[in-house]
């Protein structure tokens, strides 16, 4: 028997007129709840009281709450989804405490801070109580004419587009609106866990130099190397983004016209970082399904220094493949190995380990002291593969030899290949690093 395992599945929604009525009145009430929440905790806080716990802070904010003329309306929604508002409040704070503390592991969790009417993304979360699926089936099966529509209490039943078969009855649903004015609902559903296969090259390490011009650059142990590259819609997808937000900077505040192409700025944003994720998954599939360790330069983005917007993106991009890679890394039984913090992978030399000081981005090709001829970005994921990947039998099988064949630098026929998929030199935010 496997074990079983959660996944989302997430499909668009069509609500019509009233229950998108009634959906921005649930989405306000949970925000009510959830503020009342942070906003009672801050107040406890200045008078030295201990934090509301989960169970308090519903007989007070919901129960309690709905008898005051302020707040009667929250018995408008259903108390299911305020009841969650208050638990994703109450987790909100725990992971906080133990961001502190240092029980949480990863990036620092600030404290909950009040939501407004005018964030991105609006959302509420159901429980098996608060939600059906009624009248159909759920899967795209072309039997099955008639779909399942999804019923929310009070709010009623929403039209489904089941893009691909929901697997088992789900155990909540999270319903978002988006800022380009679309709803989806996101189940959550046990499946049983998939069981690992061994990968095709079996004990190979990958050593990855994550890259602005590039997606990456790849060494592998067995003495291989390659390049990844971005996607080559996502270049011509960003230069529609930055004509759109233009446009729309000029267009005159509060017009009809302004919130369109806001609409429009909002849907294209949601294109390249559907392409973005996309295209994460596939990378990480495939080294996940070729390689039993990889190397990269840390697990976590966010300790780097910012310095651009370009870069900023860049670097979002690579928090989230790494996530997916370490997800993806759990299920297969592979390793994710990061170097040190502060491995000059870039600036030492594979060879002798001279580390030779910051380079420009310009510089794709250095001499090192020793002699050594290197690539910029394949030296660096040869360090990785020594450092983060090194376990002696890969420090062997990687000598000198192979070291210096993965690090050379590329062929003008590399060169070429590339600049016929779409890809070329541009400049770049400097960075030096
Ligand atoms: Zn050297």
């Amino acid at each position: 028997m496997n074990a079983l395992m959660i996944r989302r599945y997430r499909y668009e929604i069509m609500p019509g007129p009233a229950a998108q009525q009634s959906l921005a009145r649930a989405f306000g009430c949970a925000r009510v709840v959830f503020n009342d929440y942070v906003a009672a905790n801050r107040a406890r806080h200045l008078n030295n009281q201990p934090f509301l716990s989960d169970v308090e802070a519903q007989r007070l904010l919901i129960t309690a709450a709905k008898k005051a003329p302020e707040r009667e309306w929250l018995a408008e929604v259903s108390v299911v989804l305020l009841q969650q508002s208050i638990r994703d409040a109450g987790t909100a704070y725990r992971n906080f405490f133990n961001s502190l503390s240092g029980r949480r592991k990863g990036r620092r969790v600030g404290l909950p801070k009040f939501k407004s009417k005018h964030q991105g993304e609006q959302s509420i979360r159901f429980t098996v109580n608060g939600f059906s699926i009624r009248g159909g089936h759920t899967n795209t099966h072309p039997d099955n004419p008639t779909p399942g529509r999804l019923y929310l209490a009070k709010i009623g039943t929403i039209p489904v587009r089941w893009s691909r078969a929901l697997p088992s009855a789900p155990k909540s649903v999270t319903i978002t609106h988006t800022p380009d004015g679309r709803y989806f609902a996101s189940f959550t559903v046990d499946v049983p866990e998939k069981a690992a296969v061994a990968p095709a090259h079996p004990g190979r390490v990958a050593g990855i130099d994550l890259g602005l011009n590039e997606f990456a650059a790849v060494v592998y142990s067995d003495g291989t190397r390659e390049i990844i590259d971005n996607p080559r819609f996502a270049r011509a997808a960003a230069r529609r983004l930055s004509r759109a937000q233009k446009s729309l900077n000029r267009k005159v505040k509060g017009s009809k016209n302004r919130a369109k192409q806001k609409r429009r700025v909002a849907s294209l944003h949601r294109h390249v970082a559907n392409q973005r994720l996309d295209h994460a998954h596939q990378v990480a599939a495939r080294l996940i399904r070729e390689n039993q360790t990889i190397a990269v330069e840390t697990l976590s983005i966010t300790g780097l220094a910012r310095t651009s917007l370009a870069k900023s993106i860049h670097d979002a991009g690579w928090g989230q493949f790494l996530s997916i890679l370490g997800a993806k890394a759990v299920e297969q039984n592979r390793t994710v190995a990061a170097a040190p913090a502060g491995f000059p992978s870039t600036r030492a030399c594979t060879l002798c380990g001279t580390n030779s000081g910051a380079k420009p981005l310009h510089v794709r090709i250095w001499t090192c002291a020793c002699g050594a001829v290197l690539d910029r970005d394949y030296n660096a994921a040869t360090n990785l593969l020594m450092v983060a990947g090194g376990h002696s039998e890969t420090l062997n099988a990687c000598g000198a030899d192979v070291r210096r064949h993965l690090a050379r630098p590329r062929s003008d026929r590399d060169a070429a290949i590339r600049d016929e998929a779409g890809t070329r030199p541009t400049r770049t935010p400097s960075r030096v690093r």
